[in-house]
């Protein structure tokens, strides 16, 4: 407790004091009235018992009330007196903030209040009116539930809970999946009464001790007090399980799924700020190992999440910096058929500000969900494209395969910018690739279709990379237009064990023939696994480690092209 402190009243505060008591006795609003000429606080007595103020006189607000205001609210609060005596724009104020109260919790306050100003235009007495608000701003608008304030205090009370106790628990946050796309194919009021659904659907199937939190955007959060791994997996199986049917509404049929991230306390934070953002961490990553899952957070994964974060600062300032820091690798791809250098494959590489060298399997996702592949693969482009003009002098169909992601493929400028970029340096398209990597499409047959037409149109090829990875890659085959596929080191590493490995990619060839598309085959590293892909599966072309690994553009020279530029 702190001790009551008396301070001899000011005048002009002695005399409202009558009326001031008197209002305060038959209201329940906190009041009070600052003497601003000879600074002195008036408060009434249940503001200093609700919020544990030194007394009913005060000599600063500064002191004793600003540091009870929520972080986040303090600039609110500040620009509201600032504005009023300071740069005078106005007499009044009503605003409404957070603070702190005597049992250490935060509560919403409106506050409103006036000036009184002498015959000079002075201020002289502020009087102001304090109300703590229900439960007005406590649920969210759109689905009712108790909003993310609500979440924090619910928090804040499980850690209280546990100090008490010892009892820990788990914090869980649920994002729907894709939840932007419902937006943008529809509208936001669709995504609204999806949304609205959703919380009904997953409040109706928690039992009745949980609360469901409706947070910022389309996440909603649970806090599970004694959880264990397999509690918090079952809950989670259970929404995933209602959610998963497929939803109609006016008439338009929508799926659903949900990914959530777990963290556990005591264990990973004492405090909400630090399990919250843990908890995001963990969401984060269930979104990106592939969504529609739970993923529970460790110490490891915090590590990765931060390494991750500081990457995508990182490839900002060297993207900003005119993509300084990125280079290319170029890795032969050979005839089958005799072993002749056809081509290179691009592979990007990317140093780090400290200069360490990131793997592509790191960074590149990064520049994607960013969207900074849309600059970076015009560089790739040009690049690569460049090199080509330089090795055809050599090799006049020497061809360059350039890797693009889905993201570039949507991105229509692109298709004007190979354009330009082809004749600026007098390359044929023919000998031009483009590698699409399958798993990165993720919808819309038609228009990807429709972006590789026009490119074969003007002649360029189209590569899918990676065949045999995906879950569905013979869907992709039937119902993509392109010249070569592309199969899997993972299958090509596996042929001389496995007869299944074997006979994919021998029909895969055999399929591909029938309708006039090459193959290529990938990873390559044993001279008995080419002469199986040559002889068996008859494919067309080959890469890999056998043949040449990935080399800078002065390396690749002189180990593949020297020889034809003696031959000249
Ligand atoms: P990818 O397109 O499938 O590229 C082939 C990867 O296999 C390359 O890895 C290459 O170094 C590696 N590789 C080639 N031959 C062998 C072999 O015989 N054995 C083994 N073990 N590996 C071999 P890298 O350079 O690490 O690239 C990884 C992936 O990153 C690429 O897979 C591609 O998906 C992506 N990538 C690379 N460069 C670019 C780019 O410029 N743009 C885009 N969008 N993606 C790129
Ligand atoms: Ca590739
Ligand atoms: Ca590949």
């Amino acid at each position: 407790m702190r001790q009551k402190r008396y301070i001899a009243l000011s005048p002009l505060l002695k005399r409202i004091k009558f009326y001031f008591d008197l209002f305060s006795k038959t209201n329940d609003n906190y009041i009070c009235a600052i003497d601003l000429q000879n600074p002195m606080i008036l408060l009434s007595p249940n503001m200093v018992t609700d919020f544990a103020l030194p007394g009913t006189v005060l000599d600063s607000m500064e002191k004793y009330w600003v540091p009870l205001i929520h972080p986040e609210d303090r600039g609110i609060y500040e620009t509201a007196i600032r504005e009023m005596l300071i740069e005078r724009k106005r007499n009044d104020y009503d605003i409404e903030y957070r603070v702190r109260d005597s049992r250490g919790e935060y509560c919403w306050i409106r506050c409103r209040g006036r000036l009184a100003t002498n015959h000079e235009g002075k201020p002289t007495l502020f009087a102001g009116a304090m109300a703590r608000m229900g439960r007005r701003n406590q649920a969210d608008s759109v689905t009712g539930l108790l909003n993310k304030y609500q979440f924090e205090h619910g928090v804040s009370l499980a850690l209280s809970e546990y100090r008490a106790t010892g009892k820990g628990g788990a914090l869980i946050l649920l994002g729907l999946d894709n939840f932007k796309i419902i937006n943008e194919t529809y509208n936001r009021f669709f995504g609204d009464a999806v949304l609205k659904t959703m919380a009904r659907e997953i409040d109706n199937i928690l039992p009745s001790m949980f609360i469901l939190y409706k947070l910022d955007g389309d996440e909603f959060g649970i806090i599970y007090p004694e959880a264990s791994e397999s509690d918090v997996e079952e809950l989670f199986a259970s929404i995933q399980k209602c959610l998963m049917r497929p939803h109609t509404m006016d008439g338009k049929m929508y799926f659903c799924t949900i990914s959530a991230g777990t963290v556990f306390y005591p264990a990973f934070g004492k405090d909400y700020l630090v399990l919250h953002k843990h908890a995001e961490a963990a969401l984060d990553m269930a979104k990106r190992n592939g969504k529609n899952r739970n993923c529970i957070f460790t110490k490891e994964h915090y590590n990765r999440w931060v390494r991750s974060i500081s990457m995508r600062d990182n490839l900002r300032i060297s993207v900003e910096a005119g993509c300084e820091g990125f280079s290319l690798f170029y890795q032969p791809q050979m005839q089958a058929k005799g072993t002749q250098i056809m081509g290179a494959e691009a592979l990007l590489r990317w140093k780090n500000p400290k200069g360490r060298m990131v793997a592509p399997m790191e960074f590149i996702p990064i520049l994607e969900e960013t969207k900074l592949i849309i600059p970076v693969g015009r560089w790739i482009l040009e690049e690569a494209v460049k090199t080509c003009m330089k090795w055809q002098k050599i090799l006049p169909d020497f061809t360059m395969s350039v890797n693009v992601s889905y993201e570039q493929i949507k991105d229509s400028s692109f298709k004007e910018f190979i354009q330009e970029c082809l004749p600026k340096y007098g390359i044929r398209p023919d000998t031009l690739i483009l590698e699409l990597t399958e798993s990165s499409i993720v919808s819309d047959w038609g228009f990807v279709n429709k972006q590789f037409d026009f490119y074969r149109s003007i002649g360029i090829k189209i590569a899918m990379d990676d065949f045999g990875t995906g879950y569905s890659s013979l869907v992709y085959l039937k119902n993509l237009s392109c010249d070569i596929v592309k199969v899997d080191r993972a299958f090509v590493s596996n042929i001389l064990e496995s007869k299944f490995d074997l006979h994919l990619v021998e029909y895969t060839a055999n399929l591909c023939h029938s309708v006039g598309m090459e193959v290529c085959c990938e990873g390559v590293e044993k001279n008995e696994e080419y002469q199986m892909l040559l002889d068996v599966c008859n494919v067309d072309m080959v890469q890999g480690y056998l043949f040449g690994h990935p080399e800078i553009e002065e390396n690749f020279e002189k180990k593949f092209l020297e020889s034809y530029n003696e031959q000249k």
